[in-house]
């Protein structure tokens, strides 16, 4: 399938607008785009954009700034703007080590009425995880081979629940802490969801 990439510039704010078990975030989106708007704090420009992102309830949302913004701002300005965390993270390490394109979208179909052309397409056979993004065209093209697919905060084990732990205050070893496998060994034998 095709992919189209858009590249956020530093008078955009991209949102990743994820779907959830009560609808889309698009209402919180809507209450704090106002707020900002309202309160002077956010310059925008009459025209924004709207896009499905290919899920129920996921949106791309695309707000023109009508002046440019550094980019750790714009993406603390999304985060705010209930665009995905995790995305926002990412972005932030991205700019903090001068990538290039350190915040986009990419997207199943070419956004209609968009006010500027996409910035790269690809054929990747699937969505965009790690592995596909350290092997894809576009990801190169924009980010360089090196920067591609990097990940920044480790991949998080599958595990369900987590061992309770015993010390809930005071000082305790980053290992029995953080590693679930030492934690067994103080397990009482109750465990705690992990969300
Ligand atoms: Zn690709």
């Amino acid at each position: 399938m095709t992919w189209y990439w858009y590249v956020s510039r530093p008078d955009e704010l991209m949102l990743d607008i994820d779907g959830g078990p009560g609808g889309s975030k698009l209402g919180p989106c809507r209450l704090r785009l106002e707020a900002a708007i309202r309160s002077g704090k956010l310059n925008v420009c009459s025209d924004m954009y709207l896009y499905r992102s290919g899920q129920p309830g996921h949106y791309h949302v695309i707000v023109p700034l009508k002046a440019s913004m550094s980019a750790a701002r714009r993406f603390v300005w999304e985060m705010q703007l209930r665009s995905d965390l995790y995305r926002g993270r990412c972005n932030l390490m991205r700019a903090e080590a001068s990538t290039p394109a350190p915040g986009l979208l990419i997207s199943p179909r070419a956004w209609h009425g968009f006010y500027r052309d996409r910035d790269a397409v690809c054929d990747c056979p699937r969505k965009h995880d790690f592995r596909t993004f350290s092997k894809c065209p576009a990801a190169q093209e924009l980010r360089g081979n090196a920067a591609a697919g990097e990940s920044y905060f480790g991949e998080l084990r599958k595990l369900r629940m987590v061992p309770k732990l015993k010390i809930m205050e005071g000082r305790i070893d980053t290992d029995i802490f953080a590693y679930s496998e030492a934690a067994w060994e103080f397990d009482n034998g109750q465990r705690l969801p992990v969300s």
